[in-house]
């Protein structure tokens, strides 16, 4: 069973992949600062056909780049079947996203790696269909499984999604996977991100992934709820 080498685990870097110049200023940003792991998307699994997909095998090019100058592993979202032989070697922890929690194929098919798989709840499912869906994987083999809590949606506006700390307390309860939290889906906002990755600390989660971007105004995906470089630091610094 897979486990984080740190007690707290900080996985950080922009929401996609956009590039070179981009993902190597945040690489070395996150690696400066103390962090753990690298994130990107390549793949993504966007909401609208018209917004930004990615750059598919060019950006896990660019995150293996990235890997290679800063010596933080990295960690990318898989959005198809299709990849999976690319993933099992090209990326350290194999991102499921909340739109493929419950994408069964996909499951199986990764539960024949042997690469950790950061399972995200869906934004509709409850904890044992989510701990189901950790299920598919372990099932065929690979219980190298981290449990990811990115907020749920409810009757609430004022922000994007409800982060469910109680499902972090549960999830630690009724498994033995690392569980961490992704504070930025939950907020939509760089300004609550801070507060709920100490909130996330404070509750005994096994470590947060945060969206960091050089530039969020200028991001392709999810600017708003970026931190900048300087933001990054200092939630580091606190954390
Ligand atoms: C992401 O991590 O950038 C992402 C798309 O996450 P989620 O599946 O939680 O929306
Ligand atoms: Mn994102």
């Amino acid at each position: 069973m897979f486990s984080f080498d740190e007690k707290f685990t900080i996985i950080a870097g922009p929401c996609a992949v956009e590039s070179e110049e981009q993902i190597m200023k945040t690489a070395t940003a996150v690696k400066n600062a103390g962090g753990h792991y690298l994130r990107g998307g390549a793949f993504k699994a966007r909401t609208a056909p018209q917004s930004f997909q990615g750059l598919e095998l060019a950006g896990i090019e660019l995150l293996k780049k990235a890997r290679k100058e800063t010596g933080l592993k990295i960690v990318s979202e898989i959005t198809s079947i299709r990849y999976v032989d690319n993933f099992e070697r090209d990326i350290d922890i194999i991102q499921v996203g909340k739109t493929a929690m419950q994408n069964f194929d996909l499951l199986k098919e990764l539960g024949n790696t042997n690469k950790p798989i950061l399972l995200k709840r869906g934004v509709g499912n409850t904890i044992e269909e989510w701990l189901s869906a950790a299920e598919y994987i372990k099932q065929n083999g690979n219980e190298n499984i981290i449990l990811c809590e990115r907020g749920i949606r409810t009757f609430e506006t004022a922000y994007r999604y409800t982060l469910d700390f109680n499902a972090v307390l549960i999830a630690k309860e009724k498994t033995n996977y690392p569980v961490i939290v992704d504070p930025s889906h939950a907020a939509g906002n760089s300004k609550y991100v801070a507060g709920l990755c100490k909130a996330a600390k404070a509750i005994g989660a096994d470590g947060i992934m945060v969206e960091v971007h050089p530039e969020p105004e200028k991001a392709l995906c999810d600017g708003a709820q970026s931190l900048n470089l300087d933001e990054y630091n200092e939630l580091i610094t606190t954390l």
